[in-house]
């Protein structure tokens, strides 16, 4: 009998579920987290059994070696502050700066990210704050400007779930209203309106499709990743079919499939109680074969998303449990409840566009010089 995880409720067989999933084009993963020369070999394998052929990762400078030993031709790197760095103002100011310089030299990479996360209120509260916690800041900008002179796109991670507004983020006067958030990315789009961006976590709105719509509308040079998937299978689950099919139909030129798998070789061992709760992150899994699982889980629920529970549109629980139900309901969940998993089974034309044709024309593109907004 499988053990169950809150990565696999219901003790599946992840290689087996991933072999039998009808796409079969190469996928591309536009938003990863790798980290440890151990868990990437764990991730590479995740990877081949859902036949993701390349991923474009934010890993810390002194572990990329580790990770392209391993992965080699099948990833990219995309430079992102070092959060390990104790001293936020350097980490969001001069220190990214040089790490940024860093990753163009070194590893050539062509995307950059602006993380704007609500928890950088948290580190920044002194009278230059807006420096760095607004998208439009003097920080962001400085890093915007030399990415861009260095041949970057940007990434930006704008927002957080709406229910970390209603149950994490309530005092207003520091994280203020979750809308007023994208105030600095709007005015950033416009001001780099010749670079290609990608607003992760479906622009951090999968909630508000209209919103989505209406900002993809005003902005012709910005696309969304799909990552996040307990977030994003929860949300984009409580939109009607039609309503995401219809979405997905009309920007299908502007959607990029990521995950937003995250791996450190901390996943890999057994943690004594004290070692436990080190991070939200390692305590996901502790063997390479719970590691696996939860690599695997990420690529099963977005891809039975888009292509629905055996190629077919259908309602069914997420196999990963997600702690928001609980965190918002604690009279109605759990730490064991999941959301519904809608098989939304999109268009083959639009999986392909989604999956690898979009991350290859605006990103692979852009690295060769032939995207145009
Ligand atoms: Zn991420």
């Amino acid at each position: 009998m499988p053990t169950r995880t809150p990565q696999n409720l219901v003790g599946m067989d992840y290689a087996a579920a991933g072999a039998a999933l009808a796409f079969r084009e190469p996928i591309i993963d536009i938003h990863t987290h790798i980290h440890g020369a151990n868990a990437t070999k764990v991730y590479a394998e995740a990877a081949r059994a859902y036949n993701v052929r390349l991923t474009y990762t934010q890993t810390r400078p002194d572990d990329i070696e580790h990770v392209k030993g391993v992965l080699g031709e099948r990833v990219r790197f995309v430079a992102i502050p070092n959060f390990t760095i104790a001293d936020k103002a350097v980490a969001f100011g001069s220190g990214y700066l040089d790490l940024i310089r860093q990753l163009a030299s070194e590893h050539g990479s062509k995307m950059m990210k602006l993380w704007n996360a609500p928890r950088t209120r948290d580190w920044f509260t002194g009278a230059d704050r807006d420096d760095y916690i607004q998208l439009d800041g003097k920080w962001r900008v400085a890093a915007a400007d030399l990415a861009v002179s260095l041949g970057m796109m940007i990434k930006t991670h704008t927002g957080d779930p709406d229910t970390w507004f209603s149950a994490r983020y309530t005092d207003r006067a520091k994280y203020g209203l979750k809308r007023e958030h994208y105030r600095g990315l709007e005015v950033m789009l416009k001001r780099y309106s010749s670079v290609p961006w990608i607003a992760a976590h479906m622009g951090g709105s999968p909630e508000d499709l209209v919103f989505l719509d209406q900002l993809l509308e005003r902005h012709a040079n910005l696309h969304l990743d799909t990552s996040a998937t307990k977030w994003i299978v929860r949300e984009l689950s409580k939109h009607p079919h039609d309503a995401v099919l219809a979405f997905f139909e009309k920007w299908q030129d502007r959607i990029i499939f990521g995950s937003d798998i995250v791996t450190m070789d901390d996943q890999l061992v057994k943690k004594t109680p004290e070692q436990q709760r080190m991070s939200v992150m390692s305590d996901l899994a502790d063997s390479p074969e719970s590691a696996f699982d939860l690599y695997c889980s990420r690529y099963f629920a977005l891809r039975t998303m888009f292509e629905g529970w055996e190629g077919r549109r259908e309602d069914r629980p997420s196999p990963i449990a997600d702690p928001d139900l609980k965190m918002c309901e604690p009279s109605k969940y759990d730490e064991w409840s999941s959301p519904t998993l809608r098989g939304f089974a999109l268009p083959r034309e639009i999986l392909e566009k989604v999956y690898y044709k979009n991350a290859e024309r605006v990103v692979i593109g852009w690295e060769r010089g032939t995207w145009r907004a």
